[in-house]
């Protein structure tokens, strides 16, 4: 006897018969170059998204997007910001669900980028191509999962964020993200799953910090001892952010690149390093933060080190309400004959800004596969029906009402 009743069923059966158009889909959307702001295929992806959000009757909003910090490491100059555009279907008085979805991949445009094109295996079980899995398989299975609540007639509140600078920080659509999620009560983000399948109820928060020394030029030759080094300033300064790293207490301290000085016959006077640090919890990002501020030597004096930081990506650790939320899939993988285990990681995305912000969140709830980020980037093509499957009863569920989100949200 099947654990679905007849709507989940009737979502099921909408699902697989679409097995085949997923799979046409996902080719075209992989051939849509959408690495860094690349305007024109980020245009052409969000516009193809929001007809098909437009045509389940929703009401799409586009919001401009804010600057990044100037100093952050790998910076493109200019370039055009991408707005994020949120779509919202209001149906029924359960909650409000908010799907987050990036339509960036790292993956620059051809020519640069020749990893352009999705391609199935000889067995056709698996494809490889940019954003297969991060993320446009999972975009593929949420959407999939929305038609279907529609076509099926199950009612569901939720609204659908597309941002498209997820891979770079989400420095343009944080203060969007965080204003949909404070007019919602649960968040998912469409992320690829876990290697062994996992969902990822837990995760790391991340920041960016830059270390700049100020030292005095010299000849080397004529007046070596009227110069003050930065770079032997900036050295002392690494090696300080450095040995403040601890695995064991999960404080993680990465630095590099570094830059500084011109020429070797000439003492240098600007030399600069910039750090990324990983944190399990909101205590350890304050310590963290504390301690890397720390490196700073004050206004004045000659050497002299200045810090800037942006710990932009607040710790995920599991609560209440995101694990509640985490076993309703879980028992909705299991209804549907499939596993899905729990994992952690060491990773960022969007959920972490979401579950800040004061949902219950669960963020890998995309298409199975792995090579992220690498031109060996790979989906089992079989998950995109079943996490489509999964994403529909989650979000069927969810909107009967059937998470307990009392005292797990803002309140
Ligand atoms: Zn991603």
């Amino acid at each position: 006897m099947s654990a679905l009743n007849a709507a989940e069923q009737r979502l099921c059966d909408v699902i697989r018969a679409r097995g085949a158009s997923l799979r046409e889909t996902l080719a075209q959307w992989v051939a849509i170059p959408t690495g860094h702001n690349f305007a024109p295929g980020l245009d052409q992806f969000r516009g193809l998204l929001v007809d098909r959000l437009q045509s389940l009757g929703c009401g799409i909003e586009l919001f401009p997007g804010d600057p990044k910090p100037d100093w952050l490491y790998g910076q493109s100059a200019g370039g055009p910001i991408p707005p994020m555009a949120v779509a919202r279907q209001s149906a029924g008085d359960g909650p409000r669900t908010l799907i987050a979805c990036h339509l960036d991949t790292v993956f620059p445009p051809p020519p640069t980028g020749a990893f352009s094109a999705m391609s199935i295996s000889a067995d056709g079980r698996t494809a490889t191509g940019p954003g297969v899995v991060d993320m446009k398989g999972g975009i593929l299975v949420a959407l999939t999962a929305l038609e279907a609540l529609e076509e099926a007639g199950v009612r569901a509140n939720w609204t659908m964020a597309l941002n498209s600078d997820e891979e770079t920080g989400t420095y343009h659509s944080e203060r969007a993200l965080r204003a949909e999620a404070a007019k919602c009560q649960i968040g998912i983000a469409t992320e690829p799953a876990l290697p062994d399948g996992s969902l990822a109820v837990e995760r790391f928060g991340s920041g960016q910090f830059i270390l700049e020394a100020f030292g005095r030029g010299a000849h080397v030759g004529r007046d070596f001892d009227k110069g003050v080094s930065a770079t032997a300033a900036l050295a002392r300064a690494v090696v300080a952010a450095t040995d403040l790293a601890d695995a064991e207490k999960g404080w993680i301290v990465n630095v590099g690149p570094m830059r500084g000085g011109e020429a070797t016959n000439v003492v240098p006077d600007y030399a600069a390093a910039w750090g990324n640090v990983r944190f399990p919890t909101p205590e350890v990002c304050e310590a963290l933060g504390r301690a890397i501020d720390g490196l700073a030597t004050g206004a004045a004096g000659v050497p002299r080190v200045a810090v800037r930081r942006s710990f932009n990506r607040p710790a995920k650790p599991l609560t209440e309400g995101t694990r509640r939320l985490a076993e309703l899939a879980q028992r909705a993988a299991e209804d549907l004959g499939q596993r899905l285990p729990f994992g952690r990681t060491g990773g960022v995305c969007d959920g972490n800004i979401l579950q800040d912000a004061g949902l219950p969140t669960i963020d890998t709830l995309g298409v199975r596969g792995g090579g992220l980020h690498t031109t060996g980037e790979w989906i089992e093509l079989a998950s995109l029906v079943e996490r489509a499957e999964l994403f529909a009863i989650t979000l069927a569920r969810l909107a009967e009402g059937r998470l307990d989100v009392s005292g797990t949200t803002r309140g």
